[in-house]
């Protein structure tokens, strides 16, 4: 039997470990996007800050999928899904057949019209490549501008701010997909971040960016203010990665839409992980997850059903995204 799963992160590892422990013969096959191994992606913003090394943030996880008979795939980026033939094609021109499939692609932040161009001081924060180019960039003389509505963007302040950099905070409106810092807790976390010394613009947007020099670029914002600096970084929501699934058949929401099983509406296929959604809950709750620890709980979910499994999911709020490897996160963003 053939276990393809696409994406390589903890939710698509942790369904790998789990099928092979039920399955000894299984035929278990990783197929992710990004070249590198496995990693650990909450610690990026210690790779910025230089507190965390390339080594340091392999995931464990992932560290003996040869010895156990997972074969990973790395620089294949799914791009189409043949239900009929049960194949997935790549975006290199190769194909993986499946009995069953797991789809576990996560998320890429949503960028906004003003930043979609290529320019060198814009950066997104999602992967080790993004974090090494910030990293590179923070270096250069003139603030950072960070851009997003939560958590990933109260990261980003703290790792530039641990840079050295004067950072400037554009907070648009609140998350859409379901967040669970509001209130008094955000409150005190945004004073944690204004006596850090970044300045945060709350419920502004940017309109525009334009380069003025080759290490300085400005950054308009809705309220007419212009800010130069040489560092944009795009801390925004994920928004799952679910474009390839178009025209196959299996049901999409935001993200894949899953039963309690994490069955999709197609035979022998799974989703988990942060591009999984519930399918008939509101928008704010139907999000199974944002969290490392809850990808990571899916994907062994996903991958005991994937082997003949009958076990429903049951969400709690500590698998959501309070604590990683045992300590508070947001001791962490207060840090
Ligand atoms: C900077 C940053 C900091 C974070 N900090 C925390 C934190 O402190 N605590 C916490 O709990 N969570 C944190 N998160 C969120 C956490 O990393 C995610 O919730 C978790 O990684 C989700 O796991 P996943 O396996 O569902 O997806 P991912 O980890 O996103 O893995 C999916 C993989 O699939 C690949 N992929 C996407 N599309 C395709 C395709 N078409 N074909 C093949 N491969 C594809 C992706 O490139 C990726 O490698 C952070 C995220 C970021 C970006």
């Amino acid at each position: 039997m053939q276990h393809l799963i696409l994406g390589g992160g903890p939710a698509g590892i942790a369904a790998a470990r789990t099928i092979r422990k039920a399955k000894s013969d299984a035929g278990i096959v990783i197929a992710t996007d990004e070249t590198e191994a496995p990693y650990l992606r909450p610690l990026l913003p210690d790779l910025i800050l230089g507190e965390a090394r390339d080594e340091t943030i392999l995931d464990p996880q992932g560290a003996d999928l040869a010895e156990k008979g997972v074969r990973l795939l790395t620089g294949r980026r799914a791009v189409r899904l043949d239900m009929g033939n049960r194949k997935v094609d790549f975006s290199d021109g190769t194909q993986e057949g499946y009995d069953v499939l797991l789809i576990a692609t996560g998320g890429k932040p949503e960028i906004p019209a003003a930043l979609k161009k290529e320019l060198p001081a814009i950066r997104v924060f999602d992967s080790r490549r993004d974090a090494l180019g910030i990293k590179e960039r923070a270096g250069l003389p003139g603030g950072a501008v960070v851009y997003g509505p939560g958590y990933l963007a109260i990261e980003a302040c703290r790792a530039l701010r641990g840079t050295k950099k004067k950072v400037v905070w554009i907070k648009p409106d609140l998350p859409k997909y379901g967040y669970p810092i509001a209130g008094e807790l955000e409150a005190s976390i945004l004073d944690d971040v204004r006596n850090r010394g970044a300045r945060i613009m709350e419920g502004d947007e940017i309109v525009h960016v334009w380069e003025k020099g080759p290490d300085t670029s400005v950054v308009l914002t809705r309220g007419g203010v212009e800010i130069p600096c040489s560092l944009v970084v795009i801390a925004t929501e994920r928004v799952p990665s679910v474009g390839f699934l178009a025209g196959s058949g299996v049901m999409v929401g935001m993200g894949v839409l899953v039963d309690d099983f994490l069955r999709t509406s197609a035979p022998n296929v799974y989703a988990a992980g942060d591009c999984a959604e519930f399918a008939g809950k509101p928008k704010k709750v139907g999000r199974i997850n944002f969290g490392w620890r809850s990808a990571i709980k899916q994907g062994q979910l996903a991958g005991e059903n994937m082997t003949g499994g009958n076990r429903r999911f049951g969400s709690e709020q500590e698998n959501y995204f309070w604590a990683l490897f045992g300590f508070s996160l947001l001791d962490r963003a207060r840090k």
